[in-house]
C-alpha cells in the first residue's frame, strides 16, 4: 500500500480513536442512580443494560483500532490476519480497522458464534439428572 493511503487511513483511525475514548470517558461519569420507585427501577436497569452493551461494543471497537494502528506500524495494515492476502481497499474503506478479508471474517464470526453458543446449546441438551 503506498504511503500516502496509509497516512490516510491512520488519521481516519486516530479520529475514531479520539471519538471512542472520549465517549468511553463521558461515559465513565455515570453512577447508578437510586430508583425512586419500582417502574423507576426497571427503567434504569434497562437503561443500564443497555449502556453496558454499548460500553461493550465501544471498547471493542477501540481495541480493533488500536490494533489497526498497530499494524500501521509494523507495516502490516491491510493485510488479512487469516489467509494473508491484501484486504481489498474497498472494505477497508468501509471498515478502516478491518483485520480479515470478508471470507475469513465470516469464519471468525461463524466461530466466534459457535463459541458462544456451544456452552449454552451443550447445556440445553444435557440429560436432566
Ligand atoms: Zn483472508
Amino acid at each position: 500500500m503506498e504511503e500516502r493511503e496509509l497516512q490516510q487511513y491512520r488519521s481516519v483511525l486516530e479520529a475514531k480513536q479520539a471519538e471512542l475514548v472520549e465517549a468511553l470517558r463521558r461515559r465513565d461519569g455515570i453512577t447508578i442512580e437510586k430508583a425512586a420507585d419500582a417502574l423507576d427501577e426497571v427503567r434504569l436497569a434497562a437503561d443500564r443494560e443497555l449502556m453496558i452493551h454499548t460500553l461493550d461494543r465501544e471498547s471493542l471497537r477501540l481495541r480493533e483500532i488500536r490494533a489497526a494502528l498497530a499494524r500501521i506500524e509494523e507495516g502490516t495494515y491491510g493485510i488479512c490476519l487469516g489467509c494473508e492476502e491484501p484486504i481489498p481497499k474497498k472494505r477497508l474503506d468501509a471498515v478502516p480497522w478491518a483485520a480479515y478479508c470478508v471470507r475469513c471474517q465470516e469464519a471468525v464470526d461463524a466461530q466466534r458464534a459457535a463459541e458462544t453458543a456451544g456452552p449454552i446449546i451443550e447445556s440445553l441438551l444435557e440429560e436432566p439428572v
